[in-house]
């Protein structure tokens, strides 16, 4: 008989966010695959599991996946967990994951906290539809044009980003984005120092560049997604729109673009209204 493998969501913080489900069956697991021993030892040590410990990170997965398998194979309850929320979310397990399927091993969740459904769900964007894009790429170039390729996406987005690049990040979504856009700031949650700032791009970077502490801890960026008579805009004549408008009023830029776009001048009037009734 096979065992089982457990996909354990454990806190983002707060570790009375540990539920009882999830406490059980990392007492009663003889294997524990965790990202970093250290890391998980405090939780570990305060549950008081039996379990022996194997480092699972994304290093090692794929072969530490046939070290898990195996004792799964052998009928040994096996609980994967990441340093803190869902694994496979922004986390390894997703290889490992893949492989049980494909040796047809049962594969249980045991579900809980996840900075991504935390943030949104306090977020006050809309939740019907959202998309996760985990974090951006770390380098300028090719953030910018990973963010030029999402600007008209009309889902809410949500971004996990690192405290050295959040303020980069912003700028870089005022440019793509437009400064008008909602988004809200999830800093810290759970923790001593939870902070949610909702406001547009433009007001969320100038509160960070004022305010240094506020870009410090663990992130989660929502974003709006564009009203659908901007996503009516394609990338090229929002660039136009854009270029014109630095040089000229609203109603001449918007003007000029219809003739240069083949675009209706109302829609571009309206579009660019709505950038600049965000500016800060
Ligand atoms: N697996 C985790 C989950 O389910 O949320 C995410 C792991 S990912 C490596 C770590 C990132 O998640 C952080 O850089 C931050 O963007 C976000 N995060 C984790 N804990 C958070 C918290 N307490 N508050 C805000 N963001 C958090």
């Amino acid at each position: 008989m096979s065992g089982t493998l457990y996909i354990v969501a454990t806190p983002i913080g707060n570790l009375a966010d540990l539920s009882a489900r999830a406490r059980a069956v990392l007492q009663r697991a003889d294997l524990i695959a965790v990202e970093d021993t250290r890391h998980s030892g405090r939780l570990l040590q305060e549950i008081g599991t039996r379990a022996a410990l194997l480092s699972c990170h994304e290093h090692n997965e794929a072969q530490r996946t046939e070290v898990i398998l195996s004792r799964v194979q052998q009928g040994d309850t096996v609980a994967l967990i990441s340093d803190a929320g869902t694994p496979l979310i922004s986390d390894p397990g997703f290889v490992l994951v893949r492989e049980a399927h494909r040796r047809g091993l049962k594969v249980v969740p045991v579900p809980g906290p996840s900075a991504l459904i935390a943030a949104l769900s306090c977020a006050g964007l809309a939740t019907d539809r959202f998309v996760f894009e985990g974090f951006l790429p770390a380098k300028a170039g090719a953030r910018q044009r990973r963010l030029a390729e999402l600007a008209s996406e009309t889902r809410t987005l949500v971004f996990y980003e690192a405290p050295h690049r959040i303020l980069a990040c912003l700028a870089d979504l005022c440019d793509s984005f437009g400064t008008a856009r909602d988004a809200t700031l999830a800093r810290e949650l759970t923790k001593t120092y939870e902070t949610l700032v909702h406001g547009t791009l433009q007001s969320l970077h100038d509160l960070l560049q004022r305010d240094e502490n506020q870009q410090k801890g663990e992130i989660v960026l929502v974003v709006a997604g564009t009203a659908r008579r901007e996503q009516a805009l394609d990338a090229a004549a929002e660039h136009t729109l854009r270029i014109l408008l630095e040089d000229l009023p609203l109603k001449q830029a918007a003007s000029l673009a219809a003739r240069l776009t083949g675009l209706k001048k109302n829609l571009l009037y309206d579009v660019a209204l709505g950038w600049q009734s965000g500016k800060v």
